[in-house]
C-alpha cells in the first residue's frame, strides 16, 4: 500500500459507548480497501443528526463500543487503495457520507442515499458516521466514490459543510433543479436554513426570504443571501411575504426548522403549484393541511442526505466562491475537547452556528 506518511497503527477516536456516552479511545487505524483512501481527518463539523443518534441509535447502526461518531469532514488523502489511480497522496478532499451497496434498485439508479440494504455492510452499504465508522478520528476509510478533491483556496473548515451544501442542493435537483427568478423563504436559520438562502442565491432566485425567531442568525442571513428577513416574534411572516409577492406567494419553500409552525407556514406561503421541501426532521409526527395542499397543487419534497453526487456540485459553487461557509463556522475544538464542542453546539454557546472538531490538533 503506497501511503504518504508513516501512519500509526493506533489512532485516537470518539466512540460511541452508550446513550449519551462518547468517549475518547485509542483505536487500530483502518486500512483502506482496494477502492479505498485512508483520509487524515483535519476537521469534522458537528450536526443535529450526531446529537439526535447519539441520544437514540437509528436503523443500521453499530453497536456501542464499535461506531466512531461524525459523517462531515475533510481531510488530506495519506495512503491509497490497491486499484486507486483517482487519487493521489495529497489531495485535500471533501467527502460524502453515503456510498449505498451498489447493487440494489435505488443504488443503481443513482439514489444511494435511499439504499434499500441500508446498515447491510455484507452487500457493501456504507454511511460514515451512520452505519459505518465516521470521521471523528484521526484517520478514516472512504470508497473513492464518497470522496471530492477540493481546491487550496477552500479551508478545511469550510470543507467539512460541503456535505450540508450538497444536501440543499440535491433538495433544488429534487425539486426539478431550475430555480431562476423564482422566490425562495427559508423557514428556519439553522446551518442547513443558511445555507439554503444562499445557495437560493447562486442559482439565480428571484427574491428570498429568511424566517426565523433569533436575530443573530437572521443577521448572518440578511449578510448572506437574504434579501429580506423575517423575525416572527415581530413580523407576519405569511403576510410579508404574501405582500412581497405581489400576493402570490413563495415558489419554493424550504422549511428547516422541524417543527410544527414551520411546516403550517410553509404550506401556507408556498404559492399555487408552489413547492415544499423538508428539510428539518421533525421528532414527533406533525399534522398538516392537506386540504390546502391538494386544492391548490402544492407538492412535499423530501430528501435524505447528499445524493445524485451533489456534493461535487457543492464543491464547483465555493470553488467558484459564488456560495461562502466560512461565516457559519463559528468555533473549533480538538479532538479531545469533542464533550465541549458538542455542548457549546446544542447550547449554542456565543453565536454557535457550525462548530467543527480537529482531530489531528492538540
Ligand atoms: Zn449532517
Ligand atoms: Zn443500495
Amino acid at each position: 500500500m503506497e501511503t504518504i506518511e508513516k501512519i500509526p497503527d493506533k489512532m485516537m477516536a470518539a466512540v460511541l459507548m452508550g446513550p449519551n456516552q462518547v468517549e475518547l479511545q485509542e483505536v487500530e487505524t483502518p486500512s483502506p480497501g482496494p477502492a479505498d483512501v485512508l483520509i487524515r481527518v483535519e476537521t469534522c463539523a458537528v450536526c443535529s443528526t450526531d446529537v439526535s443518534l447519539i441520544a437514540k441509535p437509528f436503523a443500521g447502526q453499530p453497536p456501542y463500543g464499535d461506531f466512531i461518531i461524525g459523517h462531515e469532514y475533510a481531510g488530506v488523502v495519506v495512503a491509497l487503495g490497491e486499484t486507486v489511480d483517482e487519487f493521489k497522496l495529497g489531495d485535500r478532499v471533501a467527502v460524502e457520507a453515503h456510498l449505498g451497496c451498489s447493487r440494489c434498485r435505488n443504488c443503481r439508479r443513482g439514489n444511494y442515499t435511499s439504499c434499500l440494504n441500508h446498515g447491510n455492510r455484507k452487500k457493501g452499504h456504507r454511511a460514515n458516521g451512520f452505519t459505518t465508522n465516521g470521521g471523528d478520528a484521526q484517520y478514516v476509510i472512504n470508497h473513492i466514490n464518497t470522496v471530492y478533491k477540493i481546491p487550496d483556496t477552500l479551508s478545511f473548515e469550510e470543507a467539512a459543510l460541503v456535505t450540508n451544501l450538497g444536501c440543499v442542493l440535491y433538495g433544488f435537483e429534487t425539486m426539478g433543479g431550475f430555480v431562476v427568478g423564482d422566490n425562495v423563504a427559508v423557514i428556519g436559520p439553522g446551518p442547513l436554513g443558511l445555507i439554503s438562502i444562499q445557495a437560493a442565491k447562486a442559482l439565480g432566485a428571484g427574491r428570498t426570504f429568511l424566517v426565523g425567531r433569533r436575530d443573530a442568525p437572521l443577521q448572518i442571513g440578511k449578510a448572506n443571501g437574504a434579501d429580506r428577513v423575517i423575525n416572527i416574534n415581530k413580523e407576519d411572516a405569511a403576510e410579508v411575504i404574501r405582500e412581497e409577492t405581489d400576493g402570490v406567494g413563495a415558489d419554493i419553500v424550504f422549511e428547516s426548522s422541524g417543527n410544527q409552525s414551520g411546516l403550517d407556514l410553509a404550506v401556507k406561503v408556498a404559492k399555487r403549484m408552489g413547492q415544499i421541501l423538508l428539510l428539518g426532521f421533525a421528532h414527533e409526527p406533525i399534522p398538516a393541511d392537506f386540504a390546502e395542499l391538494a386544492l391548490n397543487n402544492k407538492s412535499i419534497h423530501t430528501v435524505r442526505g447528499e445524493s445524485w453526487a451533489n456534493v461535487g456540485r457543492a464543491v464547483s459553487l465555493l470553488k467558484q466562491q459564488k456560495v461562502n461557509l466560512r461565516p457559519l463556522v463559528t468555533h473549533s475544538f480538538p479532538l479531545s475537547q469533542i464533550d465541549e464542542a458538542y455542548k457549546t453546539y446544542t447550547e449554542r454557546k456565543d453565536g454557535a452556528i457550525k462548530v467543527v472538531v480537529k482531530p489531528n490538533e492538540s
